[in-house]
């Protein structure tokens, strides 16, 4: 099954509700980063988020999450769109840390407790919008939620998690997002804290072989939803040999040459897959032409 995401209206339209399946997408991401468990729901988490933030954006508009916080993980940093393409990477992806008071891992021990969330996104217009909240949990989950109402004014449940397996592989992983409308009644937003407060992680729902379809009609308490989209998602990264060759190029003439003679080539990783690429000294010849703008 492959991972996907839905969108949908519940409660009249005074509520807009996401939930994701990002199982592969996350397993991708560990296989790719060789993360230990608690980077994994460190980094899975704010991936699951951003794949729902990226989800109000149309197609080609863009996001960045950065999460900068004074714990081991260091900082995290995930890209996604309005497409369901979502790729990320951690400073620290060798982490794991004995599990919290509650036996679950302890994402907040890695994120710290203070520091900033900050969203980038990139709608095509001349300036980015930036929005920055202090770090209010380090679960991440709550630090969305945060960062919602305060910079966006959009009053949001947001729930992320990633359930790892003894061998640190991705048993399940995905979230939810429910974002009340203006003009909705208390009633309402009461029914949906009061559903929240009895739902079992996503995760777990996940693992226990419920579809996203599903977690929401038991997170909204009703089966009165309008279901818009459905969107798969997955990891994926842009880079590639050419755009490595052009960040080299600007490094200038003598830079190149300078790899040329003492390294006799070059080799390119990408934060964000951990895709490499090798550069010969055909190719870094190549490319000094190109610095020299003789091509
Ligand atoms: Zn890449």
């Amino acid at each position: 099954m492959t991972d996907y995401l839905v969108k949908a209206l519940a409660y009249g339209g005074f509520v807009r509700a996401y939930a994701v399946d990002a199982t592969e997408t996350v397993a991708e991401m560990q296989r790719r980063h060789d993360t230990w468990n608690t980077a994994s729901a460190a980094l899975g988490r704010t991936m699951i988020g951003a794949l729902m933030l990226g989800a109000t954006l149309k197609g080609d508009d863009k996001l960045t999450v950065k999460i900068n916080g004074n714990g081991p993980a260091g900082g995290i940093i995930v890209d996604s769109n309005g497409k369901g393409d979502v790729k990320g990477y951690i400073k620290n992806p060798h982490l794991s840390l004995p599990l919290n008071e509650v036996g679950k891992i302890d994402v907040r021990g890695a994120v710290g407790n203070e520091g900033m969330f900050t969203v980038i996104k990139d709608l095509g217009l001349k300036e980015p919008f930036s929005g920055q909240t202090p770090i209010v949990s380090g679960e991440i989950g709550e630090d969305f939620t945060y960062y919602l109402a305060v910079s966006e004014q959009t009053p949001s449940a947001v729930g992320v998690s990633v359930l790892v397996d003894t061998d640190d592989s991705i048993k399940t992983a995905g979230g939810f997002m429910i974002q009340i409308m203006p003009g909705a009644n208390d009633e309402v937003i009461d029914q949906i804290e009061e559903q929240l407060k009895e739902t079992a992680r996503i995760s777990s729902l996940l693992d226990q072989g419920q579809t996203p379809e599903e977690i929401l009609q038991g997170l909204l308490g009703t089966n009165d939803i309008e279901f818009l989209e459905k969107m798969p998602v997955r990891f994926k990264c842009d880079c590639s040999k050419e755009k490595f060759g052009a960040a080299i190029i600007s490094l200038g003439p003598d830079e190149i040459q300078a790899m040329i003679d003492e390294d006799h080539g070059a080799e390119a990783v990408c934060a964000f897959c951990n895709n490499k690429y090798e550069y010969s000294e055909a190719d870094l010849m190549e490319l000094k032409r190109e610095a020299m703008g003789e091509k």
